[in-house]
């Protein structure tokens, strides 16, 4: 950190920043200029936490320039980490697709659109049993009962599934059922509901708030890694803008950018960026294009009757190109789809914290 002083400071304002850095441990570094001094602190990060250095007799401004977040930044582990869900990997040497139905709405739509999912290619599933509406009367999801029927279809198609949980109280329920949770854009900076998520010690996809900026995003994944649990994969899922033709607006360099400051897997969501299913499949190209580590999109078998996001599903139709397009482009970007491998447990890691 640096600590810039103004013209009118004194040298007894020099000093009591000085005095105030090393009665908490760190080391402060003072450049006199003709006009400014300027203070450079080195320590670490948590040390100056506290310190209210903006508020001290002289000070103009105090800098950043290290990130804030430590455990999840690419400086920490400069090799980028794999996640497992189950035994699938989500990770910078494969692609993985996830699929399925945006909410559970019944046993045969659910078995159905996983099924689609599964031909497809995907090779994780996804649903919410546990919806995030904006509106109240909109359909809410079924709950435990989704919940159920998900771990039933992903029992007899043998794939794990991820689902989203939306308040502290039902973490321990839903990761008792599912193979990862999910954390929705309405959630990102639930802080509360983040701790629980990481205590429950399942894989955890993250995805981005709808008007976080990536360094916002990132902080979120700290706080799910300060509890132990590194098992996060982020998903960027588009962001508000001023743009009213598509849903939200895909920040496809949020990939490349947060791949260059985390270690975590990035995946991307087309179907609830884009918010058209015409969106899903040259979305997807572009989430292959830009480095992405997999994509999650939605699925129907009859979308003109789904309780939610009809309009971005994708039928079977869409998924036959969807699945000769990630083919076609991951083949010409030299990587992998990712498929469930056996043995995963020699190169897991996750709980601890080295990869
Ligand atoms: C979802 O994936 O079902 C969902 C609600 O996504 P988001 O939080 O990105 O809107
Ligand atoms: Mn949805």
């Amino acid at each position: 950190m640096v600590v810039v002083m103004r013209g009118s400071a004194s040298d007894e304002d020099v000093t009591k920043v000085i005095n105030a850095v090393g009665e908490v441990g760190g080391e402060a570094f003072v450049s006199r200029g003709k006009h400014q001094t300027i203070i450079g602190l080195v320590g670490d990060l948590t040390q100056f936490a506290e310190l209210p250095l903006h508020a001290f007799p002289g000070v103009e401004d105090v800098i950043r320039v290290s990130k804030p977040y430590k455990l999840v930044s690419i400086e920490t582990h400069p090799r980028p980490s794999t996640v497992w869900v189950g035994d699938v990997p989500i990770g910078r040497d494969t692609f993985t697709l996830l699929a399925g139905p945006c909410a559970v709405e019944s046993e045969d739509q659910t078995r159905a659109a996983c099924r689609m999912a599964k031909d497809a290619g995907a090779s994780i599933l996804r649903g919410g049993a546990y919806k995030p509406r904006t509106s109240p009367y909109a359909f809410q999801g079924l709950g435990e009962q989704g919940l159920d029927i998900l771990a039933d279809v992903s029992r007899e198609l043998e794939m794990p599934f991820v689902t989203e949980v939306v308040t502290p109280a039902d973490v321990e329920t839903v990761a008792a059922k599912a193979d990862m949770l999910q954390v929705g854009t309405r959630n990102m900076q639930n802080f509360q509901l983040l701790k629980e998520v990481g205590l429950a010690g399942k894989p955890v996809l993250l995805k981005r708030g709808m008007t976080a900026t990536i360094d916002e995003w990132i902080m979120a994944a700290e706080y799910i890694a300060h509890t132990g649990n590194l098992q996060v994969v982020l998903c960027e899922r588009g962001i508000r803008t001023y743009e009213p033709s598509t849903r939200n607006t895909l920040d496809v360099s949020a990939v490349p950018v947060a791949q260059s400051l985390t270690h975590l897997p990035v995946i991307i969501d087309p179907s609830h960026s884009g918010g058209k299913r015409d969106l899903v499949l040259p979305l997807t190209k572009a989430a292959i294009a830009v480095g992405a580590d997999g994509v999650i999109i939605d699925v129907h078998p009859r979308p003109e009757l789904a309780l939610c996001d009809g309009p971005q599903a994708l039928v079977t139709d869409d998924l036959i190109k969807l699945r000769e397009v990630i083919l076609r482009f991951t083949d010409a970007a030299d990587r992998e789809v990712a498929t469930p491998t056996a043995g995963k447990q020699a190169g897991a890691w996750g709980r601890s914290a080295h990869v």
